[in-house]
């Protein structure tokens, strides 16, 4: 602890009906944490659980002093569980990862030795990930596109083992919106990041929270939170499709004077091949103006990102706020 009583380190845990692997994971977590010789604190934030997620925390606590909860009213999504982490976050270095013992605890030694040497930011890529085909294939490609519509070259975006200084993290959590993507915004704010391998394991236990239709509303608050690339696409596209209308058009007239009206009752079909690909234009064209108008919605509403049911700190009085803290979504 430093003067100020802070820990070095604060390990920032979001965990949604994981309590079949809190036990596995704190049996490795806290030998490793303890061997650093810092001081530290290991965040967990309940978010909304259904399982016994809360009352395993809290028994956990009794032998873990150093282990704080974040109970959130109801679930609030991983991102927004990361960032109240971030937000109550005392340490001077600040590590995110995952409760299902995917991300090994005993690489965390090698994202302090990076802090050690200077870095403010370590984010990691799996090697040699563990995940079914399909998620392997989703994720290869969303970090593709993530990286050429954000211009951010970060090799996997989806390690949630990474490291930040408190700097950072107390920078992202002032971030208006909350559908970000924490590591790709993070690298606005470092000054000297670093990229170290990580091993990947598969889940221990339990399920994944991330359905197909999950993942696919995750990439597109990404893909539109990070830029309007997707605006600038519909613009081309919509232009390209208009001019190829015309083209066709001014084709089917000529076609009509040159062969004659017998011809053109055939054309009928051509018009209509002409009318859909307009109409399916339009309609993405909708969806995408939509989601940017639903950003603009959210933000203007004002909902608070996540609402804190319970705050409870491992010492001896055990429990330090009872109170109920909200952060808004749109601090200015
Ligand atoms: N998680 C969360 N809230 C959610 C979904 C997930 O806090 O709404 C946590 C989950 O408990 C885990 C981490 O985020 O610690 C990653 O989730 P998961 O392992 O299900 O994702 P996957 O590994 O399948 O990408
Ligand atoms: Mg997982």
């Amino acid at each position: 602890m430093n003067e100020k009583g802070n820990p070095k380190l604060s390990v920032v845990i979001p965990m949604k009906n994981e309590a079949v692997n809190i036990a596995p994971l704190f049996r490795r977590l806290f030998p490793i944490l303890n061997a650093l010789k810092i001081s530290f604190e290991v965040i967990c934030i309940d978010d909304g659980s259904t399982d016994e997620t809360f009352s395993t925390l809290r028994q956990h606590q009794e032998s873990h002093p150093e282990l704080v909860i974040l109970a959130f009213a109801r679930n609030f999504g991983q991102h927004a569980a990361v960032m109240a982490g971030f937000e109550h976050a005392a340490g001077e270095w600040i590590i995110t990862m995952d409760a299902d013992l995917q991300n090994p605890p005993e690489e965390i030694p090698k994202l302090v030795a990076a802090f050690e040497a200077g870095h403010d930011l370590v984010g990691t890529y799996r090697e040699g990930r563990q995940d079914p085909f399909f998620r392997r294939f989703a994720s290869d490609l969303v970090n593709r596109m993530t990286r050429k519509i954000s211009g951010v070259s970060i090799q996997d975006f989806g390690c949630m083992l990474r490291g930040y200084t408190r700097d950072i993290a107390k920078q992202l959590a002032r971030q208006k919106d909350y559908r970000i993507f924490i590591p790709a915004l993070a690298t606005l704010f470092a000054k000297d990041p670093v990229e170290i391998p990580v091993s990947h394991a598969p889940r221990t236990a339990g399920e994944s929270k991330y359905s197909f239709m999950k993942l696919l509303s995750l990439q597109l608050d990404l893909m539109t939170s990070l830029s309007l690339a997707p605006l600038r696409f519909l613009f081309f596209t919509g232009s390209i499709i208009a001019i190829l209308g015309i083209s066709f058009g001014l084709l089917l007239i000529l076609l009509r004077i040159i062969l004659g009206p017998a011809w053109a009752a055939q054309g009928i079909f051509t018009l209509f091949a002409i009318l859909f690909i307009l109409i399916g234009g339009q309609f993405i064209a909708f969806g995408l103006l939509g989601e940017y108008i639903g950003r603009i919605f959210k933000e203007v509403r004002g909902h608070p990102s996540y609402v804190i049911r319970e705050t409870c700190r491992g010492n001896r009085e055990n429990l330090l706020s009872h109170e109920s803290h909200q952060k808004n979504g749109s601090l200015t």
